[in-house]
């Protein structure tokens, strides 16, 4: 993409309202733009970003074994009558009565809509096991909405639900989400905490939190500090033993949010000098709840014995769109974000130091069209802007490598490879910088 060309508001000045290092740098980057209290519009820079969070979301639901689908925003008030959760709501559903004088609202979640369709749907203990997800827009109508997209009243999540036949099933359902929440965050580049949490309004007895450790988190947290990841990427989601000794590694140690904090269990299980106390932001929880819905909303089967059995539910859900804001408060420094590689919205920023001069532009356009075709994703500063403005640019934008091309350089051949981690720094021949790109880049 040429960045004459490109569609990027980007500000120079940080927004009075946003209090937020990444509220701050997706309005100055113009990734989004604000159309009402906690209501966002995705500009392409951002929509970018949010369409690979989602693609690595998706991809790791459907290994795991979840089939997607689609439920509609607007759900009819009676299914949520008939769980009792219509009163308990309370101010944060967004209800709306359409020309018949009928009730709906704009789903903040769909445990009741989803198990009515299975209520109406499955017969068969046969038909069971099932995990089923979508990804799709909610509206919670929060008292303060803020943080930008991480507090938003309208936002992306997906959420999964689950149903199983019996309590020991729906437990290894809920490890096997458990695993591929961990791996969906390795993936996008994120170091996340699971926590023992509450409920909530979704109930149940069993949750965790996926936590993201950062001061400006919503969430207040307890966890012991000898704790260290380890790599999933070849975790396989039918290997029953392992996945249970991945969730044994991830548990054992004390990590739990504010309302699960139980001072005295923290005291005893962990020593001093490995308590740690802070903030986080949820990024994704799980839940197994039993039959809190099935039972009320009659999702039941006739089990192997003929017996009418209510069925073992469970829900997960990822905060999509909040997401990439708790990306970037992981990821950056005073000059912008620094994209993780895998969900970066392009993979290079090509610059070039004088556009309009005839050598610079036919370089900057061969290599332009070499690294595209090699699968390369680069966005292109053509622009007549003097070269700070263009690093400024692409400080603030974030793109993981840089590419600069100027007229002294071109004469010995030489070009400026960049991370914008800081990890590569260097002069190197055009040709050696356009096969590294190409290999990271897959081609
Ligand atoms: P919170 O405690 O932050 O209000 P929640 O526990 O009510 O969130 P869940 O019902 O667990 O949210 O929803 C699943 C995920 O959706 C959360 O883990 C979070 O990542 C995301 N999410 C929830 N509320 C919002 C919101 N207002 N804006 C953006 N993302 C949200
Ligand atoms: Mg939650």
């Amino acid at each position: 993409m040429r960045l004459s060309r490109y569609y990027l508001p980007t500000l120079k000045e940080n927004p009075k309202e946003a209090e937020i290092v990444s509220h701050r740098l997706m309005l100055r980057s113009g990734m989004v733009r604000q159309s009402a209290a906690g209501i966002y519009s995705w500009l392409p820079l951002g929509f970018k970003v949010l369409s690979k969070v989602e693609k690595i979301v998706r991809e790791e639901q459907d290994r795991a074994g979840c089939q997607e689908m689609l439920m509609p925003t607007l759900q009819p008030m009676e299914l949520w009558q008939r769980s009792g959760r219509y009163e308990d709501y309370g101010p944060e559903m967004l209800r709306v009565t359409d020309r018949h004088d009928r009730g709906l609202l704009y789903g903040p979640t769909n445990e009741e809509m989803l198990t009515d369709i299975i209520a109406n749907t499955v017969r068969s203990y046969r038909d069971f096991p099932k995990l089923l997800y979508h990804i799709q827009w909610k509206f919670r109508d929060e008292v303060r909405p803020r943080f930008g997209v991480m507090r938003g009243r309208e936002f992306l999540m997906k959420d999964c639900y689950s149903f199983d036949l019996d309590k020991d099933s729906a437990r290894k359902t809920y490890n096997k989400m458990f695993v591929a929440y961990l791996k969906t965050f390795q993936r996008i580049g994120l170091d996340v905490r699971p926590m023992e949490a509450e409920t909530g309004p979704i109930g149940g007895d069993l949750s965790h939190e996926f936590i993201v450790l950062a001061d400006t988190g919503e969430s207040g947290v307890f966890w012991d500090d000898d704790f260290k990841a380890i790599d999933l990427s070849d975790v396989d989601y039918d290997d029953e033993v392992r996945v249970a000794a991945v969730i044994a590694h991830f548990t054992e140690l004390y990590a739990r949010t504010e309302d699960r904090h139980d001072a005295a269990a923290f005291e005893d299980k962990v020593p001093e000098p490995r308590r740690r106390q802070g903030r986080g932001i949820e990024v994704g929880q799980v839940f197994y709840f039993g039959t809190k819905y099935s039972e009320p909303m009659g999702a039941k089967v006739t089990g192997p014995g003929g017996q009418s059995v209510a069925v073992e539910m469970g829900s997960y859900g990822i905060g999509v769109s909040r997401l990439v804001g708790a990306i970037i408060e992981a990821s950056h420094d005073e000059d912008g974000i620094i994209w993780p590689d895998p969900v970066a919205p392009f993979d290079l920023a090509l610059i070039n130091l004088r556009a309009g001069d005839t050598d610079c532009d036919a370089a900057c356009a061969d290599i332009y069209g070499k690294l595209t075709s090699a699968g390369v994703d680069v966005l292109y500063d053509d622009r007549d802007e003097r070269p700070g403005a263009k690093f400024a640019d692409a400080d603030l934008v974030g793109l993981p490598w840089r590419l600069v091309i100027g007229p002294r350089g071109l004469k010995d051949g030489k070009v400026e490879l960049k991370r914008r981690d800081g990890s590569v720094d260097e002069n190197v021949a055009l040709d050696e910088a356009l096969a590294r790109l190409i290999a990271v880049a897959g081609g």
